[in-house]
């Protein structure tokens, strides 16, 4: 069967996120990079400030002259991660095969998901449609065979584009493109192609395969395919995920004991459900916690009971916190993971607390169910729960 290969890429996605968490911003040029009278170089620019000619990895004093009206601000890495989580979570519903290229972008194998989730481009229309509703970005996509041409795909109709590239058309594509659009055609290989008259792919293309070899090694095969649309390198799943977790990082450090749980929790039942979802289960739970300034501390329990339940998890946090002892202290992030991992289809062990786990797990089961038919944030234990905790 032809592999069907799905790149989705995020648009300018730090700047994005900001223009979305600040309305104020929206249209107009931002760079993320930070104080453009420091030294410093642009980490993502809007739209609305490539018009001005500013670009990734441009000097940021450089950018403040094409665009001095343009609103600077640093950037805020924990949270473009934490939605760059969000953003995998999404793809791990349509296949499990996800190769992330970086914060934001990956590649995802889609070859097998055709039976549950139909065609390709329905999986990519619901892919993006997934993203502008849960986490209100636009993503750019493409749909090939190959991770070559899906990545090329993805960056021809960008922002918000999704273009579809098929075996017939690739010749006809590729031809009037320059060699520097090949995925690994770097600054040096396209300067040297460019030196000996070779611009276009098209014109590489004429190049005889033992010329490419004689030149470039080993790398010859490999040009010589990618100029014919020819890449079977395959999507790289992330090797077996050592541990599943989540993180989040208060906008203003807290104090509140009561507020911490109530996060605790919530990251819990996050991780519970992930867990879950691919089919694990786990015996170890590590809880972390960093302070005001950057001190952090981490601390793990391992279980003797197979764990998967949120609340199974928050309650191993609740005594790790109580041994870290943190009262008093001003916490400026947390974060919840499981480590340890078993096949949630291996024996279960039974629990001392098995009749009140059963209940728990009717509890998540039914949460579970309303999540898939409506989305993460239909409902919360944190929010059915979290009075409870603060009565205590
Ligand atoms: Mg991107």
């Amino acid at each position: 069967m032809e592999r069907k290969i799905i790149h989705v890429d995020m648009d300018a996605f730090f700047a994005a996120v900001e223009q979305r968490d600040n309305p104020e911003y929206a249209g107009k040029p931002v760079i993320i990079g930070g104080d453009p009278t420091k030294r410093g170089v642009v980490s993502t620019a809007s739209y609305e400030a490539r018009k001005y000619g500013v670009r990734s990895a441009m000097p940021l004093r450089e950018a403040y002259k094409r665009c001095p009206e343009g609103i600077f601000i640093p950037g805020n890495m924990e949270k473009y991660k934490e939605i760059s989580w969000e953003l995998q979570r999404i793809f791990y519903d349509f296949t499990p095969i996800v190769e992330p290229l970086s914060i934001d972008e990956a590649f995802l194998d889609v070859t097998g998901s055709q039976r549950l989730f139909g065609t390709p481009e329905e999986i990519g229309r619901r892919i993006k449609e997934c993203i502008k509703e849960e986490l209100r970005l636009t993503a750019s996509i493409g749909i090939a065979g190959n991770k070559f041409l899906a990545k090329l795909g993805s960056d021809l109709e960008k922002p918000d584009g999704f273009v579809i590239i098929k075996s017939e058309d690739v010749e006809e594509l590729l031809a009037p493109l320059p060699v520097s659009r090949i995925w690994g055609v770097g600054v040096k290989t396209e300067a040297y192609l460019n030196r000996i008259g070779i611009k276009t792919i098209g014109q590489l293309r004429a190049i005889p395969l033992e010329y490419l070899e004689k030149i470039f090694g080993s790398m010859g095969q490999e040009l010589y395919n990618l100029a014919r649309g020819i890449d079977n390198r395959p999507v790289q799943a992330f090797s077996e995920a050592k541990s599943i977790g989540r993180e989040v990082t208060f906008e203003e450090d807290i104090g509140d004991i009561e507020k911490l749980y109530v996060s605790l929790l919530d990251l819990s039942q996050q991780v519970g459900r992930r867990l879950r979802k691919s089919e694990k289960a786990a015996y170890t739970v590590t809880v972390k916690v960093r302070y005001q300034g950057f001190e952090t501390h981490t601390r793990s329990k391992t279980s003797q009971v197979q764990i998967d339940l949120g609340n199974q998890i928050y309650e191993v946090v609740r005594q790790l916190l109580d041994e870290m002892g943190l009262r008093g202290r001003r916490v400026r992030l947390v974060g919840v993971y499981v480590s340890n991992f078993i096949s949630a289809s291996a024996p279960r062990q039974i629990s001392l607390l098995d009749n009140r786990d059963s209940r728990r797990r009717q509890l998540e089961d039914t949460m579970d169910k309303i999540k898939d038919k409506f989305g993460e944030d239909a409902i919360s234990t944190a929010n059915l729960l979290g009075r409870k905790y603060t009565r205590e």
